[in-house]
């Protein structure tokens, strides 16, 4: 049985742990009797299926309505209403209970929100969220709901979801035997619509968190098969862009904190979301760039940072059962949840900060024109690290079945430690530019305002004409430049050095000195690596300004001042 030790009780716990290290649970296995007894119209589909089955958008609706009879904590929200008319639900836990933003604000309570299902054939992060908003609203975490709001999304993208095909274990696991796909009812990847934002589901999960502003944000994975000796992984915001101190804060006191509850309270070994590098074995380092994790903005975890929130993404790996996978997510997603309930002061401090600090900067700094943030980056060493691995993790087909299973003896029991690998996590600006300390663009770009704002970005019109000095860029090349599976658009070109120019009424004005400001300025830089010309946003407009026949001027003025 797993021992559950208050969050003050921190101090004796690291002592015991050192007397006698926790049983670890290793390949496929979890501790008996984990998910706790129930009844039966709380089991999750998993529970009542032997972990054969997931969720459909339907039983979560039902599962849902079972729990409203047995909480007063819960209020419902409906995310939004899918391409193919399925409403996507939010379970918003807190006591007493909050039923609208301005209620979570006024209650002082950080908001938390975790979401499952972005991909539904990674299902296990969904599965887990239902267990832990069990927990929090009728089990043994209802005392959490004190001190939190915790908003849970199980299912994101609802269509994928309930677009059910068998599969054949491709994923790594036999288990679930019937899933959802990965793509929307568009054939959209969610997880790619963070910038350009053009599906139902990532616009309404974005009025969600305008709306809420959550304090943090997480988003659960699934990585196919993987060779690394980890129950679970996580990462955070790595957009060089971003605030640094709400990474910093992630990875220098919550992710070591979480994981050490994790080992101590679950048996689980987690660490970071990569994956080895290097040939042969022992491998030389361990890579977010080889678990496809990027420096760009297009990961919704990734977008999130931009914000100065905090973020992580969680990745089980792929071959372990589905019962393993659910467990190593709830017991990452639980033990998170209790070090939020313990730190929020501090951990909303990081977020508040970050926000403080955003502003002044723009404010202190931006007129003087030596102000710059990073339009690009790479993954560099943080140093030497040791590393759980499993030397051979072989795929074959069950004997006797059409099914794809992992071969007897391997990536089972206990990992080989390996030592002394290089550590390719630390984000690092490669290329920067001047931070204005606005941008202006024509009143004829509604569309471009209305993106902005559906970013959180606050837009005004100018009342009335403005001589500004700035700079603008001139294009010399539009080109499209084939990036892991994305036609992104590519700028070249310069900018014109300070000039002066004139604005009408009604001209639009991003004033930068908001706590979106990073955001604002990755999106809207021409030459940023992904922002809304590498996504496209701006294609339209950029062709009807002749950008490809000729030279063109970027329709987004950077401001430096008024002048007369
Ligand atoms: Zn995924």
């Amino acid at each position: 049985m797993i021992r559950f030790l208050p969050a003050a009780a921190l101090g004796i716990a690291l002592t015991l742990y050192a007397q006698s290290p926790p049983r670890i649970y290793w390949g496929d296995e979890v501790p008996a009797g984990w998910t706790g007894q129930w009844p039966d119209d709380l089991r999750t589909v998993p529970e009542r299926t032997g972990y054969t089955r997931t969720m459909s958008t339907l039983q979560l609706h039902e599962w849902i309505a079972a729990l409203k009879l047995r909480t007063e904590s819960l209020h419902v929200l409906n995310v939004f209403t899918s391409p193919l008319r399925k409403v996507a639900p939010a379970l918003v836990l807190s006591n007493p209970r909050v039923p609208s933003p301005a209620q979570a604000r006024a209650s002082g309570k950080p908001v938390l929100f975790l979401m499952g299902n972005i991909h539904p054939p990674e299902s296990e992060a969904a599965e887990a969220l239902l267990m832990l908003a069990r927990d929090l609203a009728a089990g043994s975490r209802r005392a959490l709901l004190d001190r939190l709001v915790v908003i849970i999304m199980p299912i994101f993208n609802v269509d994928g979801t309930d677009t059910f095909v068998t599969q054949n274990g491709g994923l790594g696991s036999e288990t679930p035997h019937i899933l959802g796909v990965r793509e929307n009812s568009q054939g959209l990847d969610l997880n790619r619509d963070a910038v350009k934002l053009v599906t139902i589901e990532a616009n309404g999960l974005y009025r969600a968190l305008n709306a809420w502003d959550p304090m943090l944000f997480l988003d659960g994975h699934l990585m196919s098969r993987v060779n690394h000796g980890y129950a679970n992984t996580y990462g955070t915001t790595t957009v060089p862009a971003a605030a640094p101190g709400p990474r910093e804060y992630m990875n220098d006191t919550l992710f070591p904190a979480v994981r050490d509850a994790v080992r101590r309270q679950f048996g689980l070994e987690v660490f970071t979301h990569a994956l080895f590098a290097g040939e042969g074995w022992p491998p030389a380092a361990w890579s977010h760039d080889r678990a496809a994790w990027t420096v760009e903005a297009k990961f919704v975890v990734n977008d999130y940072g931009l914000r100065n929130r905090l973020a992580i993404i969680t990745e089980t790996p792929g071959q372990p059962t589905f019962e393993r996978r659910i467990y190593a997510q709830y017991a990452y997603l639980s033990a998170l949840v209790e070090y939020a309930a313990a730190h929020g002061a501090q951990m909303q401090a990081a977020v508040t900060k970050a926000d403080a600090e955003t502003v002044a900067s723009i404010r202190e700094r931006a007129e003087s024109w030596q102000l710059r943030n990073w339009l690009d980056g790479e993954y560099r060493s943080r140093g030497k690290i040791d590393v759980l691995g499993y030397r051979e993790n072989v795929a074959e087909y069950k004997p006797g079945t059409s099914l794809m299973s992992t071969r007897p003896g391997t990536a089972s029991g206990p990992p080989e430690v390996l030592k002394g690998l290089d550590d390719l996590t630390l984000p690092v600006g490669t290329r920067d530019a001047v931070v204005p300390r606005g941008y202006l663009f024509g009143a004829e770009y509604p569309e471009l305002a209305a993106k902005l704002r559906a970013h959180n970005i606050a837009v005004r019109t100018l009342d009335r004409p403005m001589r500004a000095e700035g700079e603008s860029f001139a294009i010399s090349r539009m080109r499209k430049v084939r990036s892991a599976g994305y036609d992104m658009t590519v700028l070249d070109g310069q900018f014109s050095g300070l000039i002066t120019r004139d604005f009408p009424a009604g001209t639009f004005f991003v004033d930068l000195a908001q706590p979106m400001a990073n955001a604002a300025f990755y999106y809207l830089e021409p030459q940023a690596r992904d922002g809304f010309v590498g996504w496209g946003v701006l294609d339209a407009t950029l062709e009807a300004l002749g950008t490809g026949k000729g030279e063109a001027t970027y329709p987004v003025f950077k401001f430096r001042r008024e002048v007369q």
